[in-house]
This record gives structure tokens, sequence and C-alpha cells, in this order.
């Protein structure tokens, strides 16, 4: 028996596993596509979208948008170095050259400044990640995008249900990706979407995704060009019905716990989580702690004490630039401090108010012992 606290776990129900198990029984022949296109359908309605493709990853939904765009060798793109590597294989694997700019303190999102002061004439888009449910400055980035003639994509996979000024996150670029993965909010296991109100940029997509055969074409098993294969199949699909009925339901629970841990955690100074300004909603994929350099908490010791305490630690994601594929940038200065003393935390549907005690009781607990053994006094936080 372990009393070990998972920093990720699905919820499914009834509903799930009906939808699936029809899927599997009946979702065959000429039904074999029902519950996808019932998912795209529902999916589009919900984020305020033109269209929706259901792809097997949101790393293919990315890799698929970014080529419909006509990213090639040559070009650049933006991106965070704030990231997880999902958002950046594609752009190699396009062979662009990915250009890392830091992310702002507050959100640890992209800085739009940083984005303008990269732009060369070879840049072809902006990628704009909503990290853990955070909301990049999407007013900012399309101004800049407008203004330069550069593309500006969401990658939303940690984003479903943040709203930036009335519109849904991914809904706002060029065209937006989303994951399911088994730790997203929204999961069929493993899957994803790609959003787009962009009719043109759709069929391209569709085109691509179907191997390089265009919707409507007469010739049988005749592509035009080389595309992709990144299908979500139907039983995957039926979780995502159903997933989608509640995700109002999902949401609110994620949000629950971030307030509940901002609650318990509210005394501390030195310390900020998952912001949510005026005019936005934080769909809060991800509660997440990060320590003022002042306070001198580090990463270090937040995984030692989780570790003890039987509670998952998961790290804040290294910056991309620190990976050995890519040159160092430790000029990305907020992306490259921030992970030294940030952790994640546990955030499941089913957890309990006892779970979320434990874990804030945890984070004060180090600061207590901290604070005991050096004479240094936090600093109000920012
Ligand atoms: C999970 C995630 C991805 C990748 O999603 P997959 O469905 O695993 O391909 C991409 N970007 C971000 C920011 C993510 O969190």
């Amino acid at each position: 028996m372990t009393n070990r606290i998972f920093y990720t776990r699905p919820s499914i129900t009834e509903l799930e596993t009906g939808y699936a198990a029809d899927a599997a029984a009946n979702g065959w022949g000429a039904r074999c596509y029902d519950y996808i296109n019932r998912f795209e359908r529902d999916f589009a309605a919900y984020l305020g979208s033109g269209f929706a493709t259901a792809t097997s990853s949101c790393t293919g939904a990315m890799h698929m948008g970014l080529a419909a765009l006509g990213i090639s060798p040559g070009d650049e793109v933006i991106l965070a170095d704030t990231n997880w590597v999902a958002t950046v294989a594609p752009v190699v694997h396009l062979g662009a050259k990915p250009v890392f700019v830091d992310v702002l303190p507050d959100t640890w999102c992209i800085d739009p400044a940083a984005v303008q002061r990269s732009i060369t004439p070879r840049t072809k888009a902006i990628i704009a990640t909503h990290i853990y449910g955070n909301l990049c400055d999407m007013d900012a980035l399309m101004e800049i995008g407008k203004q330069r003639g550069v593309a500006v994509v969401e990658d939303a996979a940690e984003a479903i249900g943040s709203i930036w000024r009335g519109r849904r996150a991914g809904s706002i670029g060029a065209f937006g990706t989303f994951s399911f993965h088994g730790t997203k909010t929204l999961t069929t296991g493993e899957g994803g979407m790609l959003v787009t109100s962009d009719a043109d940029l759709y069929e391209k997509v569709l085109t691509l995704s179907n191997h390089g055969r265009a919707r409507g074409s007469k010739k049988q098993f005749w592509p035009d060009a080389i595309g992709f294969k990144y299908k979500m199949s139907n039983v995957q699909a039926a979780i995502g019905c159903a997933q989608l009925e509640r995700i109002d339901e999902l949401v609110a629970r994620k949000r629950e716990i971030l307030a509940a841990y901002m609650l318990r955690l509210s005394p501390l100074n030195g310390i900020s989580m998952n912001p949510e300004y005026t005019g936005t909603i934080n769909g809060a994929w991800m509660p997440t702690a990060v320590f003022h350099p002042a306070t001198g908490i580090t990463r270090e010791m937040l995984q030692q004490a989780f570790e003890t305490a039987d509670i998952d630690a998961r790290v804040f994601f290294h910056p991309l630039s620190s990976l050995s594929m890519f040159e160092d940038k430790p000029g990305n200065i907020n992306a490259w401090s921030i992970p030294e003393r940030a952790i994640n935390l546990p955030s499941y549907h089913d957890m309990s108010e006892a779970d979320i005690d434990r874990v804030a009781e945890t984070l004060l607990s180090v600061v207590r012992s901290h604070r005991n053994n050096s004479a240094v006094r936090p600093r109000q936080s920012a």
C-alpha cells in the first residue's frame, strides 16, 4: 500500500467507458468515423473556431500546422525558451531554425518585447505556448505578427479552459493545437487537435493529414504531395466526446485545486503561482509554485521534501536552449532561473482536500525549516 500523491491522473467515468465500449463494438465500417466527426465538430464549437482536425498527438498537430504554413529549411520560428520539447521538435523536423526567447517573470509565457527584437527577414512564425494554462499576451503578439507579416500560432496543449479577453486559448492565432495525453485536463490517452478558422489552412491540413490526398479528388490512391498520417482512432475520439461533455466540470476542478493551494500558501511571502489577470481565465492545468530568489528555496530542497512526504515532484520545464541539441542561451534570464526555484504541484480531479493539505503543508515546512537554518528573510513577492 502506498500513500503516494501522484501529480496527475485522468478522471474516467461510466460516460467515457460507455462511449469507448460502443465505439469498440459498433464503430466500424460505415460508422468508423462517427465519434471522430462528432469530437471534431463539438470541439470546434467549444473553442469558437471554424474547423477542428483530430490528431494522434499535439506534436503531430503542430507538425502539420507548421507544414501547412509552408515552414521549410532556411526559415526561423520564434518560441519561448520555456517549453516542452514537443513544441520545438516539429520546427526541427521541417528543417527550420528555432529561435528561443525569454519568458515574462510572472506568466512564464513568451515575452512579446523579446519576440519583437528577434524578428528577422527569415522569421516565418511565432509560437505562443500558454504554459501550465497561463496565457500569453495575445494582443501584443497578434499586433507584432500583423505589423511584421509573421504568423502567430498557439500551442494550447496545456490551456484548455483558458480564456483571453473572451476568446478561448487556441482560437486566436492562425491555428491552435491541443494535447489529450493522459496527463492533460481532457484526455484520450494519446491524442491531439488542430483548430483554425482559416478555411484555406484547414484544407491544406486536411490534405496533409490524408497522406497528401486532397478532399474530393476523383483518382483513388493518388497523393498530390507527401503528407502525414497523424490521425486519431474512433475509440479514442469516443473517450474524447465524453470528456468534452464534462469539460466544464474538469476545468472547474482544476481551478478549484489551484485556488485551494493559493489560499493555503497565501501566508507565505516570496512565492507566486499561476496568475490570472483581469479579463482572463486561467484553465489551471498545472498549479506551479515559483519561489522568489531572495527566499533561497531551491528545486532540490523542494524535490527532497516531496520525496520524503511521498508526493510526486515534477520539475518546471528546463529551458530548451539548455538541451544538448541546442546552443545555450543563458541570457534568457527568466527561462533559466525560474526552474531552479520552482515545482509543479499535484492537481488531479479526484484529489482530496486532505491531499491538498498535505502538499501545501510540505511546501510550508520547506520554508519554515529553511528560515530556521538561515538568517535570510524572504522579501515581499512582486
Ligand atoms: C503535452 C504538450 C505537448 C505535446 O503533446 P503530445 O500530445 O504529447 O504530442 C506540446 N506542447 C506542450 C506545451 C505540452 O504540454
